[in-house]
């Protein structure tokens, strides 16, 4: 099975990618994750994104084009996956459809996850990560037991650079401009469905289970 997850940022479909991963036994491929990856590791990718993640914009379309394919190539991803922030422009939906279908490759369904702004951004503002296991947690929504300290692993809790205010609000309007059309370019296909992400995220897994 073939899956894409689309939505704004701090929509929570990392979170949802990663459930329905684990319970379809599927590779969960994040292109925030994989950027991220390629910044600590100070890999050329990661050199060259750095800068336009750090302002909240997107990272070129040719370089995150280039990733992508690498990773579907990896052997996990033959027997399935769910995309996670990739397509995010028209551009990068063109590829992805060109670099399947060489590969005989189709998708199954794209799943939009949608939310207010201010929800997103109360999200956003709120998430914390674990620097050693990747575990997020919220400080409303999800506290975790000790402040500043992930409950899976012991490791100390920080928020994400992009996550600040300044560039949240350039994060979102970047979606509005240049990915809210991707959706148009998958229901255009027939391959559309919204999930409603406001709710918790139980509901929200069992609202995806239901539309599978
Ligand atoms: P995310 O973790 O999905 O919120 O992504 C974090 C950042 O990585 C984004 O703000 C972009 O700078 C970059 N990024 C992730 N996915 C893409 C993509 N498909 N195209 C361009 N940039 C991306």
């Amino acid at each position: 099975m073939n899956y894409i997850f689309l939505g704004p940022p701090g929509v929570g479909k990392g979170t949802q990618a990663k459930r329905l991963a684990e319970h379809r036994s599927l590779p969960h491929i994040s292109m925030g994750d994989l950027l991220r990856d390629a910044v600590a590791n100070r890999t050329p990718v990661g050199v060259q994104a750095k800068s336009f993640m750090d302002g909240g914009k997107l990272v070129p379309d040719e370089v995150v084009c280039g990733v992508l394919v690498e990773r579907l190539a990896r052997p996990d991803a033959k027997a399935g996956f769910i995309l996670d922030g990739f397509p995010r422009t028209v551009g990068q939906a063109e590829s992805l459809t060109k670099t399947l279908a060489e590969n005989k490759v189709t998708i199954d369904r794209v799943y939009d996850f949608q939310a207010d702004r201010a929800a997103l951004i109360e999200r956003l503002s709120g998430r914390r990560f674990c620097t050693k296991c990747g575990h997020s947690f919220h400080l409303k929504a999800l506290p975790p037991k000790q402040e500043g300290i992930c409950d899976h692993c012991g490791a100390t809790l920080v928020q994400r650079d992009d996550d600040k205010p300044a560039t949240i609000a350039n994060r979102l309007d970047v979606y509005t401009k240049q990915t809210a059309p991707v959706s148009d370019f998958y229901r255009a296909k027939g391959q559309l469905t919204v999930i409603d992400a406001m709710a918790a995220a139980d509901q929200v897994f069992a609202s995806l289970l239901k539309a599978l």
